[in-house]
């Protein structure tokens, strides 16, 4: 396995979220984020890596938006926040919209990943502080990782295949779905279950154990 690289760009800016393409009256797409795009490039500009991220990428956003003066208490307290105001951003925009503009920013400068269809693994949080911040971390995940995420979350290893221990070939006991090839667990007490499920699928090798 590749040792994991991963780039970290960490701005005092207030998030920004995407703004839809728009059409000319002469028929011309037009990005209207694209000045934007440029600025926040300028500030992520020191965090820029010697080469591209390559392989399979794990993007994680960290939103913090500027809280607004409501937030705080009046006259000589005004630096004091009230009781009652949030830490979590539950206003729009939509943390989606906010996470598409980095992802679409980063993707056209080339200069962190090659493409955005690296991006398999997205993780993203809105928060409410002080002052405005964006941290982004874009990380290399194995495709080992990855594997291990769908075997866990979204296989549902209805196609397996037991095998016993056979001492002469030196062949372990296994227990394999054969959809995401994940080692399935082998309990003393599912060994049975197993056994039968392997016997009405693959034969009679129970019958020769026995003879
Ligand atoms: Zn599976």
């Amino acid at each position: 396995m590749k040792p994991s690289k991963n780039i970290i760009i960490d701005v005092f800016t207030d998030p920004i979220s995407l703004k839809r393409h728009r059409h000319t009256k002469s028929g011309h797409v037009y990005n209207p984020s694209m000045n934007d795009m440029k600025d926040f490039y300028l500030m992520a500009k020191p965090f820029v890596p010697k080469k591209p991220l390559e392989g399979s990428l794990k993007m994680t956003f960290y939103f913090v938006f500027k809280r607004p003066k409501k937030h705080y208490r009046s006259g000589k307290y005004s630096d004091q926040l009230k009781p009652k105001s949030p830490l979590i951003h539950q206003v729009k925009p939509d943390l989606s919209n906010v996470v598409k503009f980095y992802e679409d920013a980063l993707g056209l400068t080339k200069f962190f990943y090659h493409d955005d269809k690296q991006i398999s693994y997205i993780k993203g949080y809105k928060f409410y502080g002080k002052q405005g911040r964006v941290k982004l971390i874009i990380e290399e995940i194995s495709d080992e990782t990855l594997e291990d995420v769908f075997s866990e979350h979204c296989c549902s290893h209805s196609d397996k295949e037991y095998q016993p221990e056979e001492k002469d070939t030196n062949t372990p006991e296994s227990y394999v779905c054969l959809d995401c090839n994940a080692n399935l667990e082998l309990l003393g007490e599912d060994v049975d279950i197993q056994r039968d499920e392997a016997y009405e699928e693959f034969g009679t090798w129970i019958d020769m154990e026995k003879s």
